[in-house]
């Protein structure tokens, strides 16, 4: 964080999907001196060596720049695509019959064919099929043993390989399929920090991918992305059983009606509040600028009302990806972050989520007595030492403007704060000697937080520094 005060800082964090357009370590660097907190490797595509590759050119940026990068492996989860077309793409319109066949080879004319082989055994007459995002439409009207026979309601063009949803219809495909096995095992031996898991539909999915991933030895957190109708109906129960959650706008909104998209957005942020989960508003938020360098008014608002909405963490998809404009739309996402937070600070909001494990009640509290003690001296921020960063995490939905660093020597826990609002992670390996950590402490308030002589700063640590006891409270003048 060379050359950047506080003041450049937003409190909410941005996640860039790596692909073709920042695959060099100095763009990397860029977007993250830019504002990027963690990139996404999209599972969905590309080869495992190339995501190997990326990995390494991350670690190489964040090493060269000493900070904290976050990694999120995003596996694909049960995506449902089309076939080859017979005519690629196939313009279909309103009124006009297609056929869903069983045999790949055998789709002629206006025959389709899918990669889920149970989907002429479980939709129903009645039931709708999305085509290619949302674009085409779809009603079942017959099947038989290996048929099914729909009515286009919606016409468009439509080309092999695109996605497939069914709304309407109970799948019984598992979240977790073998390649998404295959690649959970494979993210165990990676140093990464976070797997997300597509079309989750219940806590069970989530349970599952944890328990895989602890077989193997792996500790990284779990998002679950919210892109199902039953993800909504069963949304307390998966948010307690991840560590994060992804606001999946762009399968959420084929899923269900698109125009519900802004209340779930909305119902499903306030759950991770509650349970005290990170919560990252994700797709489309700024896809103009795919090819021009300034975003629609539509979408600078988009991103300004996920934050006002209390979102940890916006991501950028293809914009950073494969976008011809990858470090303009990170830099746009930080001033409309640094923006809008005025707004937050002016309403003081303090959205504390109020999480039912009552083993954090003590850290809670301590926590709320730092920011009282730190408002009432005026301090220029709140340093906090943590093992685990769970108390960075209670601070995070404390949601108040105080600086605020989170210090540890574990680099994976620093790498996992970089998706909790307001938390600036620090990884040096003295955090947990009072005096290193001390003259650190001094020197970050000064050139970062610009701190002048005898400013008052509150430092909280964990029962590293004293066996027996919770966390403390210390205070401290910066000299
Ligand atoms: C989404 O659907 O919004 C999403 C983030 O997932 P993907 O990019 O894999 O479609």
């Amino acid at each position: 964080m060379q050359n950047k005060t506080l003041a450049d800082i937003s409190r909410t964090k941005t996640i860039a999907t790596v692909g073709p357009a920042c695959d060099t370590v100095e763009t990397l660097k860029e977007l993250i001196f830019r504002g990027v907190d963690v990139f996404r490797l999209n599972m969905a595509h590309g080869s495992r060596e190339a995501h190997e590759r990326a990995i390494s050119r991350i670690r190489e940026a964040e090493s060269q720049l000493e900070s904290s990068v976050g990694i999120l492996v995003d596996l694909a989860g049960p995506k449902i695509r089309l076939g080859q077309l017979a005519e690629d793409p196939m313009v279909v319109t309103n009124g006009e019959s297609l056929t869903f066949v069983r045999d790949p080879s055998s789709a002629i004319g206006n025959e389709l064919s899918c990669s889920y082989d149970a989907l002429i055994d479980e939709v129903q007459p009645g039931h709708v099929i999305v085509l290619a995002d949302g674009i085409v439409r779809l009603e079942v009207t017959e099947k038989s043993i290996d048929r099914v026979k729909c009515l286009v309601v919606d016409g468009g063009s439509v080309r092999s390989r695109q996605g497939v949803n069914l709304p309407s219809t109970h799948l019984s495909v598992p979240a977790l399929g073998p390649k998404d096995r295959e690649n959970a095992v494979w993210s165990a031996t990676q140093p990464i920090d976070f797997v997300s898991l597509s079309f989750v539909r219940n806590a069970a999915e989530i349970q599952e991918l944890k328990g895989l991933l602890k077989e193997q030895g792996s500790q990284v957190s779990v998002i679950a992305k919210i892109e199902k109708s039953e993800a909504l109906e069963n949304l307390d129960e998966i948010v307690c059983a991840c560590d994060g959650v992804m606001v999946a706008r762009g399968d959420l909104g084929v899923e269900i009606e698109i125009y519900k998209t802004p209340i779930a957005q909305k119902r499903i942020i306030k759950t991770c509040l509650r349970h005290r989960r990170p919560v990252i508003v994700a797709t489309q938020m700024l896809e103009s600028m795919h090819t021009s360098k300034q975003p629609t008014r539509a979408e600078v608002s988009d991103v300004a009302n996920a934050i006002l909405d209390g979102a940890d963490a916006c991501m950028l998809s293809g914009e950073t990806a494969i976008g011809q404009y990858p470090a303009e739309a990170v830099t746009m996402m930080q001033q409309i972050m640094l923006e809008t937070e005025q707004l937050l600070r002016g309403q003081s909001s303090r959205i504390s989520g109020q999480s039912p494990d009552h083993s954090l009640d003590v850290s809670e509290a301590v926590m709320l007595g730092a920011a009282q003690i730190a408002t009432r001296l005026n301090a220029c921020m709140v340093v906090i030492s943590s093992s685990t960063g769970e108390t960075a995490l209670i601070k995070s939905k404390q949601r108040d403007f105080i600086p605020t660093v989170c210090v540890t020597n574990q680099r994976d826990v620093a790498r996992s704060m970089c998706l909790f609002w307001g938390v600036i992670p620090i990884c040096i390996d003295e955090a947990h000697q009072p005096e290193r950590f001390r003259a650190f402490v001094n020197e970050w308030a000064k050139v970062v937080a610009k701190a002048g002589m005898d400013e008052p700063l509150v430092m909280v640590t964990d029962n590293q520094w004293m066996p027996d006891v919770h966390d403390n409270i210390l205070v401290g003048r910066v000299s």
